[in-house]
């Protein structure tokens, strides 16, 4: 080891050790290096840049479960089309491995069709799961399983869905499913005929299910956007638990999972910091059930990262432990890149500066999926 290595670790350990106002998060389990993993599940925070995590670590006393994750990267956000993405460009790279059109899903820089991860596993007989606080059609979870030109295309997104089997879904958006005006199709009804087990909010709170693994199941958190969660919205740390241990009881063949905290990007579009920070915390409650999964079953490897990051947050002078100043430079997504975090086998594939389309590429690596060859 060299020596300025060394005086540079003591001196930031000492920064670290006078400045900490708690102890250090709990330690998990090692994380298993050289080892594949069995299981994926990937967490995307839309609009999650560094000040958003940091705001939301600041807020809460100094401390994120996703500071548990033993790998950490950087990735570079850009689309085919523009420097600044949008969410469908930005989550097709994950799903697909390809940069494409700002707006695109599922779809290459040609307007083709591209296969996904989600469709990938299935594939190979692995079930899969979604879970959004966004409708299900939203840009984000839309990217991986549906493939239509403008992600606006929201009711042909939903008629997607049901040309994958994604076993487990956790989202909004029922209205374009059974509520529909470009056709008179009732998708919840085709999605029962396809054998799923179909709830919404207005039957049942998810936290009172407990889903059979041996059908499908799909639970609508509101006919469009769900509400953030300082007004009310709890099921994204509970879909979050529940969501693997059914995937796991559902297959032998290991699962694949994306989680996506959805609001963080529409409080930062609205400069709300307060609303940005409550999404932050919403979103990293769910990564600790993921991580706390991951560490008991060995064999899973969790991914947290983000499409872009959203207006341009900053916490500025006069904020303290606690009490934060936040001003936001713009009310779009912004350039710079954000941040990853991994935990368990396979977790350090993901530390480095790398292109979006990497996360892509290091699952399917980790997985044995054959890159899809998506341009
Ligand atoms: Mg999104
Ligand atoms: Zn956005």
């Amino acid at each position: 080891m060299k020596p300025w290595f060394v005086l540079f670790s003591a001196l930031f350990l000492f920064i670290q050790c006078r400045q900490a106002t708690v102890p250090p998060a709990p330690s998990l389990p090692p994380a298993y290096a050289g080892a594949k993993p069995k299981n994926v599940i990937l967490l995307i925070g839309d609009g999650m840049g560094l000040t958003q995590v940091s705001a939301g670590l600041y807020a809460n006393n100094n401390r994120l479960r996703l500071e548990q994750c033993t790998a950490t990267g950087l990735i570079k956000t850009h689309s085919a089309s523009h420097l600044i993405t949008d969410s469908g460009a930005g989550a097709t790279a994950f799903s697909c491995g390809c940069k494409t059109y700002n707006y695109a899903i599922g779809v290459d820089q040609h307007k083709k069709a591209c296969l996904t991860l989600l469709e990938q596993a299935e594939g190979r007989g692995m079930p899969t799961g979604l879970v959004a606080t966004s409708s299900l059609t939203h840009a984000t979870p839309a990217s991986f399983y549906a493939h239509v030109k403008e992600r606006k295309e929201t009711e042909a997104i939903a008629a997607d869905f049901l040309k994958v089997d994604i076993d487990f879904a956790v989202g909004g958006g029922l209205n374009y499913f059974a509520n529909r005006t470009t056709d008179t199709r009732n998708l919840r009804a085709e999605l029962e005929a396809k054998g799923y087990v179909v709830r919404d909010s207005s039957q049942s709170a998810l936290a009172a299910l407990q889903p059979d693994p041996a059908r499908p199941f799909i639970w609508f958190s509101a006919g469009k956007e769900p509400k953030y969660a300082r007004e009310g919205r709890d099921y994204l740390p509970v879909a979050a638990r529940m969501a693997p241990v059914y995937l796991q009881k559902r297959g032998e063949k290991g699962f694949f999972l994306m989680i996506e905290g959805s609001q963080i990007d529409w409080a930062c579009h609205k400069n709300d910091a307060d609303n940005a920070i409550g999404e932050m915390l919403d979103f990293d409650a769910a990564i600790g059930a993921a991580l706390d999964f991951a560490a008991a079953d060995g064999q899973t490897l969790v991914i947290i990262t983000a499409d872009h990051e959203t207006g341009g947050m900053s916490i500025t002078q006069g904020s303290e432990m606690g009490r934060l100043e936040i001003e936001f430079t713009t009310e779009q997504h912004t350039a710079s890149m954000v941040p990853v975090f991994a935990y368990g086998p396979g977790a350090e594939l993901f530390n480095g500066v790398y292109d979006n389309t990497g996360i892509y590429y290091k699952i399917a690596a980790l997985l044995g999926f054959e890159p899809a060859g998506n341009k």
